[in-house]
């Protein structure tokens, strides 16, 4: 059978788009649907954006500290309209840069969405319909919202980035990535933040002592933080709201509210403990959910699973042999950079001849909270669930915020095999501890031992040399 592609892509984020750039560098004929923008989540609405944010925010410290190490900066005021108008225009930049990437590969771009009519067509919008001897899934995720009264009040982290207003204060639901990260960013940014976390510590499945002292950071530089607590109700708030101080000392003041997507002025929030607030905004950060609905995937055969993911095997491939899977949508690990090797792994597998799994092991991340958690590897706590472990651990004051007066510490952590010596774990809490986990983790990876840590010469003065120069465990366990 003669088919219009090779390849047809549905979805132009960080994996389809290096799915289909690599397929066609192999040879492929290659089309790529996209309804909304190219770059997908990471480059329009996650990562891209938030890192920016994050480097705004982080200038209030840094001001802070400039004083205290002799400098003169005056009163430093932020501006949103000047930063969310400068985000815009690279967001513009960098998505002409990845059209201009899938045209040069040749690439045909469809700017509409796609949907599944069978195994080989896929059906544009307008009507058109294409065929293709593979069909490669790579819609992304979005946010869910949780089952609360009004939730449509509050704002998800996409409508964040399209804010025209910052708020005076904010209540972010979630103890995840995205709530930790913006609760960060949003109070360097001079909003008063609350943060709601249903369970005992934020950040669930990061090492124990790195999230607590990620927590203890937070709450030191002014979020306020309750753990335990969930939002049972919320609402428009009323006249009455707005004029009564809420519980938490903080005057609602009307008018504040945000604006675009999320505006609708102040929100009258309960809390399970029955405690009642007024914010101007209020985000949900509770998990994103896989862009699975209404493609057609169920109607000719692929499997969904419980949380919407498309069920693949380890080449992504769905019981449909023509038709694959990669990044968010199929909810194996929800990182950029793990699309892009699964995209990788299935333009090898399928047009390279070489059939390539993706190694979903050992993959280091960060959280970009203020300061930041780096990570590769198991926690402690799941690695005495494994075998007997030496736990290498120390926190202290960085020499660069203890001159500045600050109360910092940061968290240098290695999970070490009691039997082996390996290095099973590595956990970072320190400004750029994303920068610095991207290096551990390829020790890590390589299965470096702790006397192949303790063989490293130190670099100083650096935080990050306490990795190599911690000589006894602080326990065994
Ligand atoms: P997460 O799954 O990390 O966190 C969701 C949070 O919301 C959890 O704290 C969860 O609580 C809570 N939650 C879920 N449902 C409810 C509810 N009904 N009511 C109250 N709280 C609720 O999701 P995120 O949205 O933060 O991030 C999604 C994914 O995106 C991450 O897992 C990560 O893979 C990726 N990401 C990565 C980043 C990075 O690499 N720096 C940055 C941002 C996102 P509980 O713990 O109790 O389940």
């Amino acid at each position: 059978m003669e088919f219009d592609y090779d390849l047809f892509v549905i979805g132009g984020g960080s994996g389809g788009v290096r799915a289909a750039r690599v397929s066609a560098a192999i040879g492929a004929k290659v089309a790529l649907a996209e309804d909304s923008r190219l770059g997908g989540t990471c480059v329009i609405r996650g990562c891209v954006p938030k890192k920016l944010m994050v480097f705004a925010s982080s200038y209030r410290e840094g001001f802070n500290d400039a004083r205290a190490y002799g400098w003169d900066v005056g009163e430093a005021e932020f501006d949103w309209p000047t930063f969310s108008g400068k985000l815009r225009s690279e967001l513009d930049r960098l998505e002409s840069v990845y059209r201009r990437l899938l045209e040069s590969s040749n690439v045909d771009i469809h700017d509409q969405r796609a949907r599944l009519k069978d195994a080989h067509t896929v059906v544009l919008a307008d009507g058109t319909e294409k065929t293709a001897r593979h069909i490669l899934v790579a819609t992304g995720g979005h946010p869910q919202r949780p089952d609360v009264p009004n939730a449509h009040l509050g704002m998800v982290s996409d409508d964040v980035f399209l804010m025209e207003r910052l708020p005076k204060s904010i209540l972010i639901v979630g103890g995840g990535y995205i709530a930790c990260e913006f609760a960060c960013i949003l109070n360097g940014l001079g909003v008063e933040v609350t943060q709601f976390y249903r369970g005992a510590q934020i950040l669930r499945g990061f090492d124990d002592e790195a999230r607590g002292l990620v927590a203890e950071m937070m709450h030191e530089q002014g979020i306020d933080l309750h753990l335990g607590t969930n939002i049972v109700d919320m609402a428009p708030a009323s006249a009455e709201h707005v004029t009564a101080p809420t519980d938490m000392g903080m005057p609602p003041e009307a008018g504040h509210a945000v604006t675009g997507k999320g505006d609708g002025g102040p929100i009258w929030v309960k809390a399970t403990n029955g405690s009642e607030h007024v914010f101007d905004a209020v985000l949900f950060a509770t998990g994103r959910m896989p862009n699975s609905r209404d493609l057609g995937l169920e109607d000719i055969g692929v499997e969904i699973g419980r949380r919407g993911q498309i069920i693949v095997d380890e080449y992504s491939q769905t019981g449909v042999p023509s038709i694959f899977a990669i990044g968010d949508v199929t909810n194996r690990v929800n990182l950029t950079p793990v699309a892009i090797r699964e995209g990788m792994a299935f333009a090898e597998t399928v047009f390279g001849g070489t059939p390539t799994p993706v190694d979903h092991e050992l993959i280091p991340s960060a959280v970009f909270t203020q300061p930041e958690l780096g990570t590769v590897g198991l926690t402690e706590e799941e690695a005495r669930e494994q075998e007997e472990v030496e736990i290498y651990c120390t926190s202290f004051r960085p020499m660069r915020q203890a001159f500045a007066g600050r109360s910092d510490r940061v968290l240098m952590k290695l999970v070490v095999s009691k039997e082996t010596r390996r290095v099973l774990g590595c956990h970072i809490v320190a400004p750029e501890a994303g920068e610095m986990i991207q290096l551990a983790g390829i020790a890590v990876k390589m299965g470096a031992t702790k006397e192949d840590f303790d063989r490293t010469v130190a670099v100083h003065p650096t935080m990050a040399e306490e990795l190599v120069t911690m000589k006894a465990p602080v326990r065994v366990a």
